[in-house]
């Protein structure tokens, strides 16, 4: 189970909190907005509104911004001064810890990356030695970006495998090779900075949430195939996290019998079937069956990534290939229908290689999605790629922080 934060009781400062953070979230989705305006959408008096907004703009996070439109009863009503965020009041860091790989963003507060930069590591690196370069990328980005520290509210880090974002621990992450990795603390103690941890795919669904197409979604979910699967949840604006790490999809059972063994020691789990490695395989061995056909050639052929070389064989027709992609994707849509029937999501974000095919693997998801899902489940939600693309992991990452500036807003804003 995860180690939860304790419930404090309401303090005067806790009150000032929970009124910053309605109004800094009026402001992040209804901008540009007056004052009275804002009163009005979080039930707040004029007089405190007046007050928190008198506070942000002397601390450079909203600025005055021309005159909101207003259209008033019976034609009268005079001009209200409008308010909106200034996006580059603030900053945040994301670190999006890939295999093979770490990216770091510099994000304004809308989460939109200034600077990215990227360093490989190898799999022999200890985690200790991946996670120090990974604290001088971060300096050095913050550095080179031409950004002042002191205005970089956190660096939020998405990292593969299983997270406690309470503790920031990486307690097991297979594909990294890490187990019990502090990587919160470890990073907070080289940075001087706070540190938000959990996993990738959650940081990627919150960034949807938050600055994506999930905006005004109530429940979303982003499910990302790649050398896994997994899926984040955000309800109400808040991750969902289970008891102990909800999102585990890739591991649901499909084939309840003769299926292939997974890595997480069960068989015929819906990763066998569409993971990356799986559908790599399964071309290889369509390849190795018709040596002179269309697949076989683009195979030999080394200027993309193998699955790209698999999604250009479907599209210049070779038919077996393409019946394989399908099938893959008949097995996702069934994976998502489970899903819509437990969750019920408004929104599915499906990313990975599955964005990468979209144009064929989507319509065989959403088809499949929609008769398998109960009674009319499936025809209210949609499903849609990642807003951000391949950026998705260190925007991701950058929200986990923005959202600690927008949610957990203390006096320390100001
Ligand atoms: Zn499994």
């Amino acid at each position: 189970m995860f180690t939860r934060r304790s419930l404090t009781g309401s303090s005067s400062s806790a009150i000032k909190s929970h009124n910053l953070r309605a109004i800094l979230l009026i402001l992040l989705h209804h901008a540009p907005v007056s004052r009275v305006r804002i009163a009005q959408l979080t039930g707040l008096s004029t007089t405190t509104v007046t007050n928190l907004i008198a506070e942000l703009v002397s601390a450079g996070i909203v600025a005055e911004d021309g005159l909101e439109q207003v259209t008033a009863p019976r034609g009268v009503g005079r001009p209200r001064t409008a308010l909106r965020l200034e996006p580059e009041s603030r900053y945040a860091v994301g670190v999006h810890i890939d295999v093979g790989s770490v990216h770091v963003a510099v994000t304004d507060l809308f989460a939109r990356p200034l600077c990215i930069q990227t360093l490989e590591h190898s799999l022999d690196q200890s985690a200790e030695d991946v996670l120090a370069a990974t604290a001088d990328l971060v300096t050095d980005t913050i550095r080179s970006c031409g950004v002042d520290p002191a205005r970089v509210v956190g660096t939020g880090v998405g990292a593969s495998g299983l997270v406690d974002p309470y503790t920031g621990i990486n307690v097991l992450a297979p594909n990294l090779g890490w187990r019990d990795v502090p990587v919160r603390d470890w990073l907070a103690a080289r940075l001087k900075l706070p540190v938000f941890v959990d996993n990738n795919v959650r940081a990627m669904a919150l960034a949807e949430a938050l600055f994506g197409a999930g905006k005004d979604v109530y429940v979303l979910a982003f499910v990302y195939a790649r050398v896994g699967v997994g899926a984040g949840f955000v309800v109400g604006g808040e991750l969902y996290r289970g008891g102990a790490g909800a999102g585990e999809i890739g591991h649901v059972t499909i084939m309840a019998d003769d299926g292939e063994p997974c890595r997480c020691g069960n068989a015929g789990c819906l990763e066998t079937l569409v993971s990356e490695p799986a559908i790599v395989r399964l071309a290889r061995d369509i390849a190795a069956g018709d040596p002179r056909g269309i697949l076989a050639a683009h195979l030999a052929q080394g200027d993309t990534s193998t699955i790209n070389r698999i999604f250009d064989a479907s599209r210049a027709g070779d038919a077996a290939t393409r019946a394989m992609l399908e099938d893959r994707a008949r097995y996702m849509g069934i994976g998502l229908a489970n899903l819509v029937n437990t969750l019920s999501p408004e929104l599915i974000i499906l990313g990975g290689i599955f964005a990468r095919g979209e144009d064929i693997l989507f319509p065989v998801v959403t088809d499949t999605l929609r008769q398998r899902a109960f009674a009319n489940l499936g025809e209210s939600v949609r499903v849609q790629t990642p807003t951000f693309g391949r950026h998705s992991g260190v925007i991701g990452a950058g929200a986990l922080a923005l959202h600690a500036f927008f949610y957990e807003q203390a006096e320390g804003t100001t």
